[in-house]
């Protein structure tokens, strides 16, 4: 049974508001979304009928700033998952301290088995329907799972053919073409690049050719990371997505994975030559989740890493590049065994940061140098993971709730100061 991830957020929540003797008022305000808007989505399918697809857009809080977040296409999206997104947006905007609240959109389909046509057209009408919540100044979506830069393009048009001019500001994650910012693809694996490095640092775990990783997902995010931690001499010995899993004990060679991906549509691994692939996902995210590394990521979806596969898990280190991926059952089963946990909100903040970073250009209407951006990651990223670090050595606490009490403690001090209106 998948455990609700809106009750999850809730109960990561309730935690810390213990634990920081948050005002009951500010806690109660924070245990609810602002908006919610659901939205029908008719699509003209390519065989002439009509299908009506379910929408979503959530705006959790905007006390720091305009609402932000990404946009999955997904069949198991669900109204309680993109709340739990969005809520997490919050904090993940408030860690690494860009002035931003949290929102997220999801649409109920599967492009897998969808045409390109058909997802232009989803898209665009979904844009159309949540256009009168989003906006430059309002809520800025972004990719998410299964969404990317040709997805944000169509959003930007539509958006812009509905109000009447051009909008980069409205969406993150463009083309450079047309308002997008150098190393915006990249960003939320380097980001995690950039965390792995510091954690590497910080805990003395010696050189990267020592250190063997796993990594659960091969998308934008786990692709780029294993670019970039390859490129570092690191080890990944296990990769999996959903087409299955290849397995090297030499590392896998990533350069010639990503050439391989590039052959299909959705860049799967499946029919990788270069080591032991098992084509089930299920049973190779099983041997994935065994293996004995160093660091293990999941750069998937969330709801990976469960009280059923947390013993079996015999890394020292997690970090977590995807969204909600640990339970809080198997967090608690990680502080018995003394599994460090690198969490999401700061971890795979890098996608976000450099959001940011587009939209503050879109709105200048001028564009920085990909070393510039490279570099401002890189200070916010270890700016953020030492400040996370410190909390929890002076709190005793794990890094999760250290994470947690910046950044519930950041929105809270936003609320405080604003207050109640009227
Ligand atoms: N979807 C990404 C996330 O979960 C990026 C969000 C954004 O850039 O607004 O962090």
């Amino acid at each position: 049974m998948k455990e609700n991830p809106w009750e999850i957020a809730l109960k990561q929540l309730d935690e810390v508001a213990k634990r920081i003797n948050l005002e009951p008022w500010i806690h109660e305000k924070l245990r609810h979304c602002k908006r919610i808007l659901i939205v029908s989505i008719p699509v003209r399918m390519d065989d002439g009928s009509v299908k009506v697809f379910t929408g979503y857009r959530v705006q959790h809080n905007l006390e720091r700033g305009p609402a932000k977040g990404g946009i999955r296409y997904h069949p198991d999206v669900t109204l309680d998952e993109v709340k739990a997104l969005a809520m997490w947006m919050t904090w993940k905007c408030a860690v690494v301290g860009i002035p931003y609240g949290g929102a997220k959109g999801g649409v109920v389909c599967n492009p897998l088995e969808m045409s390109i046509g058909e997802i232009e057209r989803l898209t665009r009408r979904y844009t159309s329907e949540i256009g009168i919540i989003i906006g430059p100044e309002k809520d800025i979506p972004a990719p998410d799972v299964y969404t990317n830069e040709q997805i944000m393009a169509w959003i930007m048009d539509t958006y812009s053919m509905n109000v009447g001019y051009s909008s980069p500001g409205v969406v993150t994650g463009k083309p450079l073409e047309i308002g997008g910012s150098e190393g915006r693809k990249e960003a939320t694996g380097l980001g995690v690049y950039y965390i792995i490095d510091e954690l590497v640092r910080k805990f003395k775990l010696g050189k990267p050719e020592k250190l063997k990783i796993a990594v659960q997902g091969f998308g934008n995010v786990g692709s780029n990371l294993c670019r970039f931690l390859y490129k570092a001499g690191y080890k990944i010995v296990g990769i999996t997505d959903i087409s299955g899993g290849v397995f090297n004990k030499k590392g896998i060679n990533i350069d010639k994975l990503i050439k391989h991906t590039k052959g299909n549509r959705f860049h799967h691994i499946k029919g990788f030559k270069e080591g032991d692939f098992i084509e089930d996902y299920r049973k190779a995210n099983e041997e994935l989740f065994s293996l004995s590394v160093d660091i293990l990521v999941p750069a998937a979806i969330e709801n990976q890493i469960t009280s059923e596969n947390a013993q079996k898990i015999k890394t020292k280190f997690i970090v977590e590049a995807a969204n909600g991926p640990t339970t809080p059952d198997a967090d608690k089963i990680f502080e018995e065994k003394g599994i460090t946990v690198v969490p999401d909100i700061l971890a795979n903040a890098g996608g976000v940061t450099v959001s940011y970073f587009e939209w503050v250009q879109d709105l200048q209407e001028h564009f920085w140098e990909k070393r510039d951006i490279y570099r401002k990651l890189s200070l916010v990223m270890r700016k953020s993971f030492n400040e996370v670090l410190n909390i929890s050595k002076k709190e005793k606490c794990s890094l999760r709730t250290s994470a947690y009490i910046l950044a519930v403690s950041r929105v809270a001090e936003a609320v405080r100061l604003r207050g109640i209106y009227p």
